[in-house]
């Protein structure tokens, strides 16, 4: 019943649109926000959550989606970013017209939006978004989709922590080395078989007690108490669960020279990007390492469609990225965290000015003027 759907702009300064969509018949309060466009359509993922307030929900969806546009610029996608929030209790309000619903507010907003999976979001639910919009990646394999992303976050992330033990130790081998994984879940389970394949000795935390008795006996993960796991002596931390972990407090407790892991976020404040270099802690810049999943999605739009091989080729490119990363931040003084800010603001900037120029008739950097 599309005539049920109020959809209502919420005028946002730094965005290109907002959008809060209603429909009471399915109980459906929903926020769309479109950060960016330069480099291409706003890609980013569907996430349900029992918000306190729209003000709360409207703050999340503001921060997750322009964390998207610095993600998919740095990581070269040619993608831009956005990001949707459902606003309600999962076990409570999921239902088809709810994401049917959902399917049609992200149809409105006329492919400038791209949806994906997200936290409380399944292949299962997009797939019933999909009978309402064709704005929709991340579904399965034998569906035309990309599939799981979390095995190629995960290799993104492996890739990262041997960059980083080589930048840290002259030597990117994992044989000997010590890694403690916070969050044993999709990313961090994998990241772990990865790391105990090539040679580390993996500790490991999780609330889920079950699945680090099974990587125990699976791959001979050591399972870690949640606090000693921020706190222990290794040589790397790869945080793999949550965000906005880093702070005054753990960072003054971390026994590390590296913190290389998958969750979005880690930084509680900018400000601690620079408190980890204080210590001379090497930090992967959390969207710069954890690229893999957006990577493997973005090839999605590949002329020929998906196709493995390119989407492995990219997160190769990973370990680069964050060297540059590195090499910016020792050359300038600043933390690894302010250099991507600054390379994904630069990245957007330049397209945004190349786009500029075309609209303008210039021709962009290295190209001819048509008819010129
Ligand atoms: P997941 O839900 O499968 O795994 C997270 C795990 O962390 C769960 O097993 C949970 O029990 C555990 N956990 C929660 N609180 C914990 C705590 N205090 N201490 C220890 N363990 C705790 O999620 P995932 O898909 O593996 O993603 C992990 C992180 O990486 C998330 O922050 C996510 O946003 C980020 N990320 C994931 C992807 C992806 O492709 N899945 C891509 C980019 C970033």
């Amino acid at each position: 019943m599309t005539e049920t759907l109020q959809i209502t702009d919420i005028p946002v300064a730094g965005y290109e649109r907002v959008v809060r969509g209603i429909d009471p018949s399915c109980g459906l309060h929903a926020i769309i926000a479109v950060h960016d466009t330069t480099l291409g359509p706003a890609l980013g993922g569907l996430r349900m959550w029992p918000y306190a307030s729209e003000e709360e929900a409207l703050f999340d969806v503001k921060r997750l989606s322009r964390g998207m546009t610095f993600k998919s610029a740095v990581a070269h996608t040619g993608l831009g970013g956005g990001k949707a929030v459902m606003i309600g209790d999962p076990k409570k309000i999921k239902s088809e017209a709810l994401y049917l619903a959902m399917g049609r507010f992200i149809e409105a907003v006329g492919g400038k939006y791209i949806t994906a999976e997200d936290v409380n979001t399944s292949v299962q639910d997009l797939e019933i978004i999909r009978r309402a919009t064709k704005h929709v990646t991340g579904l399965e394999r034998k569906d035309g989709g990309s599939g799981n992303p979390s095995p190629y976050t995960a290799y993104g992330v492996f890739l990262g922590v041997r960059a980083a033990l080589g930048w840290v130790f002259g030597n990117d081998s994992c044989k000997g080395r010590t890694v403690a994984i916070q969050g044993t879940g999709a990313v961090g389970s994998a990241l772990a078989k990865r790391l105990v394949e090539a040679g580390a000795k993996v500790y490991g935390a999780d609330r889920n007690t079950e699945r680090l008795k099974q990587l125990e006996q699976e791959i001979g993960l050591i399972p870690t108490g949640e606090a000693e796991i921020m706190t222990m002596k290794c040589d790397v931390f790869a945080p793999c669960a949550l965000g906005a972990i880093l702070h005054d407090e753990s960072i003054a407790a971390l026994n590390t020279p590296i913190v290389a892991g998958a969750a979005n976020n880690l930084l509680l404040e900018p400000r601690h990007g620079k408190a980890l270099a204080d210590r001379n802690i090497l930090y992967a810049p959390d969207y710069v390492i954890n690229a893999g999943g957006i990577i493997n999605v973005s090839v999605e739009f590949n002329p020929g469609g998906y196709d493995e091989k390119i989407a492995l080729g990219k997160i190769e490119r990973i370990p680069q990225a964050l060297k540059e990363l590195w090499t910016i931040a020792k050359e300038e003084r600043i933390p690894p965290s302010d250099a991507a800010d600054r390379l994904a603001e630069r990245i957007v900037a330049d397209g945004r000015g190349a786009k500029k120029a075309t609209s303008c008739g210039v021709p962009p950097k290295g190209q001819p003027r048509s008819g010129g």
